[in-house]
């Protein structure tokens, strides 16, 4: 499969673009990164190589080309879109992948909670559009998540579980609802989390000591949550209760609060936990 998409166009250079672009790469892919930011696109190279045993850099090097120009899409038969997570603005980024790509090319979108069938309303042909969630890092992390819309096409989902099977990847097929699986599960956990420290049930060590130690989670959901970074949790939380119609997904005010006082998590070295200089 790989083969056969020829070029593979990944728009958006942040921390999930990077990494699936460097996961084609390192598959023998050529792999064209797109960003309309001229920093993103200069720390690209640098950050992948980064994250790349030194041997296999040359490889990925290869491969890899980073451009500001959407039209040098048009030779792709894949393009994956990981811009913010913004319905409006990923929007605008699908409708500028169509305009450039081949007739026949893939679109997909690696969004964490937007629903496929919001998004497909920017395309004129939304049959050969899905979700193809990667986990971060994607390098490490086995699962991509296919998202169907209402109108994507079988042929559409075969394609891209043979793509990410090929890229060693485990793949879960779902229907779209926001969130998807991975979410819908993740955030019933991480909101409970917070939930349960706001209320002085336990300390942050004793509720993530639970999961750790107590159903074998590599990590507990508070420092899940820092990881993840606290204002994209929070964007993902509003998201899913206004969409879900669903309260649990609510933002507790816990994570609220941390938000506003800059607290984001590791990024910023601090969130539920303080992580030092
Ligand atoms: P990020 O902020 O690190 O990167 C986003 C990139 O998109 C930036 O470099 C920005 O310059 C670029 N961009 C913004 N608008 C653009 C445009 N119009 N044209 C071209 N480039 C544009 O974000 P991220 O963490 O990599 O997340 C990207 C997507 O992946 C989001 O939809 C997010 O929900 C999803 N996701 C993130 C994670 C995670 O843990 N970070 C995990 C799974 C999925």
């Amino acid at each position: 499969m790989l083969k056969e998409l020829g070029c593979v166009g990944v728009v958006g250079a942040g921390t999930m673009g990077r990494g699936i672009a460097q996961v084609f790469a390192l598959k023998g892919c050529p792999v064209v990164l797109v960003d309309s930011s001229k920093d993103a696109l200069a720390n690209a190279l640098p950050g992948i190589k980064e994250h790349t045993a030194a041997e296999l850099w040359p490889a990925v090097e290869k491969n890899l080309k980073t451009s500001a120009d959407i039209q040098s899409l048009s030779g792709c038969g894949l393009i994956i879109e990981a811009v913010f997570e913004e319905a409006g603005i990923k929007k605008d980024v699908l409708k500028a992948i169509e305009a450039v790509c081949r007739r026949d090319a893939l679109i997909a979108t690696n969004t964490s909670s937007i629903s496929i069938d919001e998004l497909a309303e920017a395309l004129s042909d939304p049959s050969r559009f899905a979700g193809m969630h990667f986990m971060n890092p994607p390098k490490v992390m086995k699962l991509v998540e296919v998202v169907k819309g209402k109108q994507t096409s079988d042929e559409t989902v075969a394609a891209i579980v043979k793509a990410a099977a090929e890229l060693d990847k485990v793949t879960a097929v779902v229907s779209d609802t926001p969130g998807f699986v991975t979410n819908r599960l993740l955030f019933a956990l991480l909101g409970e989390a917070m939930r349960l420290l706001e209320g002085g049930v336990a300390s942050r060590e004793d509720i993530d000591a639970t999961m750790k130690h107590g159903m074998n989670h590599p990590m507990g959901p508070l420092e899940l949550a820092d990881f993840i970074g606290l204002d994209v949790c929070r964007d993902i939380m509003l998201y899913m209760s206004e969409k879900l119609e669903d309260k649990k997904y609510a933002p507790p005010a816990v994570l609220v609060s941390l938000v506003s006082s800059g607290r984001l998590g590791k990024k910023t070295r601090a969130g539920f936990y303080d992580y030092g200089e």
